[in-house]
């Protein structure tokens, strides 16, 4: 049982079971007893450690080619516990392009404690090199980003990091494990935002830390049971019941963006389409070296004469939402949603048009998502 597909639908085999159930129970129980005094126990309290929750996490570690998984209450969760171990008066250096949150939680939070941070584009490992200081400790990215989808090499970064002493972390988000795997690839710890793909359903929090080394594991699973950030066991389920399903969905997801860009590349609505999986797209290359697709996100420029409000107001199957990674198609205008944070101008330098628009495409039927974007663009013209 050793191909990837299999291995999401039956997980690691449960040590307790005696009624013959298919799947691992939700177990609420907070607390463990003791046979006796000193004795040995694998669990002794919820938050230290719970049978579901360890279920997913060596599932998560299975399917990540790690040695340690830690299940978390949200993506943000993760990132706060994979860069808690670090200490004041550390360094580390971060893709310019990494999610929202995580910027917010180095410049807002992490900074105060004393872990600074140097945003540099990591798809180019001399400038990498360029942004080492003494006490830099990490290289974190995010091997495809949001919303441009700019891909960096793992394998590259990687390289950079190994020769100068570093930990190389990297956001798998965009791509899941299914698609991506970074361990592999030369990383140290991946993290996961599993609201998102893993899950699949936009009905459940969560986060992962993977990682391939013990050390490393011991320190990460210290920070988990410190800040206690844990995901609980009914989320818990719902992740391992959503990681099921994850390639099940994702071909999906990924044959309706070629759909629709087969479909909108041609019309003069459409002045830009970013999307790595297809030949002739920037990143292309790098992306098809280490993942076997480039999901299901796509952003796309409209031309200037095309109001991009009135075209995802007008939108009706694909939701005006944020978020990406579930069975529902949504629609999403970085430049007065996740993006509204930044400046006209740091906008642009970051190259978020007011035309840009992200679609994270979902499982439904292509010709209605098609149907749906004609007619918002035929408002919208
Ligand atoms: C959503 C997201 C996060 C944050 O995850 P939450 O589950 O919302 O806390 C982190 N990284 C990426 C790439 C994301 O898309």
């Amino acid at each position: 049982m050793t191909e990837f597909n299999t291995r999401l639908v039956h997980g690691p085999a449960q040590n307790d079971n005696q009624t013959g159930a298919v799947n691992v129970p939700i177990y609420t129980s907070t607390t463990y007893r003791y046979p006796k005094i000193g004795a040995a126990v694998q669990y002794d309290y919820g938050r230290s450690g719970n049978p579901t929750r360890q279920y997913l996490e060596d599932q998560l570690a299975a399917l990540e080619h790690g040695t340690r998984g830690l299940a978390l209450s949200s993506g943000m969760a993760a990132i706060h516990t994979a860069l808690a171990i670090f200490k004041a008066g550390d360094h580390i250096i971060v893709g310019d392009q990494i999610y929202g949150g995580t910027f917010r939680l180095l410049n807002q939070f992490f900074e105060r404690w004393g872990l600074s941070a140097t945003p540099v584009d990591t798809r180019d490992p001399a400038a990498i090199e360029r942004a080492i200081q003494p006490n830099t400790k990490a290289v974190y990215f995010e091997p495809v980003t949001n919303p441009l989808l700019q891909v960096t090499s793992i394998a590259a970064v990687a390289k950079v990091a190994k020769k100068h002493d570093l930990l190389t972390i990297v956001d798998n988000t965009f791509l899941s494990p299914y698609l991506c795997q970074p361990l592999p690839l030369g990383a140290d710890i991946v993290i996961h935002s599993a609201t998102k793909y893993l899950a699949g359903h936009s009905d459940v929090s969560a986060g992962a830390v993977i990682t391939n080394d013990e050390k490393l594991g011991d320190r990460l699973y210290f920070v988990q049971n410190a800040l206690g950030a844990v995901l609980s066991p009914e989320d818990s389920n719902l992740v391992r019941r959503g990681l099921q399903t994850l390639s099940v969905r994702m071909d999906r997801q990924q044959a309706n963006v070629k759909a629709i860009i087969a479909h909108l590349q041609p019309l003069p609505a459409v002045k830009k389409i970013y999307y790595p999986g297809l030949f002739g797209q920037p990143g292309y290359e790098t992306l098809s070296s280490q993942a076997k697709g480039a999901g299901g996100v796509l952003s796309i420029e409209l031309a200037d004469d095309v109001d991009a409000v009135k075209f995802v107001d007008s939108l009706q199957l694909f939701q005006l939402a944020v978020s990406l990674g579930s069975v529902e198609s949504l629609v999403e205008l970085p430049s007065k949603m996740s993006h509204a944070e930044l400046s006209p101008a740091e906008q642009l330098k970051a190259g978020i048009t007011p035309g840009l628009i992200r679609l994270a495409v979902g499982i439904e039927d292509q010709r209605d998502l098609i149907a749906d974007l004609d007619q918002a663009l035929a408002k919208a013209v």
